[in-house]
């Protein structure tokens, strides 16, 4: 069953919570954010096409895509979730959009171009005639069309309009100059989220991140733990919580925690080291969360 045509307020579902290090409850990073019917999706870590069906979405209820960066926890799905889209489109989905920062283009070639690492997979579903005869079964129509996708390299001082809403784009710190890193504000009808991907709290995010109503923070893990070399990159405990602060935001949600974090005392710790300094709604990230923003 699909969330798609149902008249649901703004909804924010949490597919990925995770870092590199899989555990039974979290790997990876990736966020669906619903508005109006429109679902935005904003990374594609390890296994979100199956996070996806276990939260009710479809790959094609998705139209667009943003990446933050180009870790393995932020994109490893990507060649899943394009070709699982791909295969079950139908007459009416809309182009997929795709953007993210240097890189997104190329690792797109280079996993489903015609020189592609998976181009021996479309290119069998395509001219085979056994998956032929699947495929008209299930309606779709000969020649099938090869996947098609509109994959954008974008820049920090961008803006999208979708729908009623407007994605603004800024730049993230955390491992240049060899990963570039985005982040992304989502304003509409009065109401803003952002989505700061990994980073260090610096003052390019907080002025980005100014009274949203919900900011979402990739944590990493307590601040007593965090190295210098690291709050450069990634955020702490207390580094959400004084982004949330300083930028007067009304709700923090922290995603991205270490195993080390989620276990039973210490995320209840992480809770209460966070609201010792932001006196807004804290939301301790989950997999297959969903959180209605109004
Ligand atoms: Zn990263």
């Amino acid at each position: 069953m699909s969330y798609l045509n149902r008249d649901i307020s703004p909804t924010l579902f949490i597919i990925g919570c995770g870092t590199p290090t899989p555990t039974p409850e979290r790997f990876g990073s990736c966020l669906v954010l619903n508005i109006r019917n429109e679902y935005l999706m904003f990374d594609c870590g390890p296994a979100t096409t199956h996070k996806l069906a276990k939260s009710g979405l479809k790959t094609t209820d998705i139209n667009h895509l943003f990446f933050t960066h180009h870790h393995y926890d932020h994109n490893a799905d990507y060649p899943c979730f394009l070709l699982c889209r791909w295969d079950h489109e139908k007459e009416g989905i809309p182009l997929l959009k795709v953007y993210g920062p240097s890189q997104t283009e190329q690792i797109t070639q280079k996993l489903i171009g015609p020189d592609g690492a998976f181009a021996d997979d479309w290119r069998a579903r395509v001219e085979h005639p056994a998956s032929q005869q699947v495929y008209a079964a299930r309606g779709g129509k000969i020649p099938r069309p090869k996947p098609t996708f509109d994959v954008r390299d974008i820049e920090a001082g961008e803006h999208f309009k979708i729908g009623t809403a407007v994605v603004s784009v800024s730049q993230a710190t955390h491992l240049q100059p060899i990963l570039k890193s985005l982040a992304y504000r989502v304003d509409w009808e009065g109401q803003s989220i952002v989505i700061t991907g990994d980073t260090g709290k610096t003052d390019e995010i907080k002025a980005f991140s100014r009274r949203a109503q919900t900011l979402v923070v990739n944590i990493w893990d307590f601040q007593e733990n965090m190295t210098k070399a690291m709050t450069s990159g990634f955020c702490g405990t207390l580094d959400a919580a004084l982004l949330a602060k300083e930028s007067e935001a009304k709700r923090l949600i922290v995603t991205h925690q270490t195993p080390g974090l989620c276990k039973p005392g210490a995320r209840e710790k992480a809770v209460s080291d966070m609201a010792d300094i932001f006196k807004g709604e804290i939301i301790f990230g989950e997999e297959l969360m969903v959180i209605h923003l109004n």
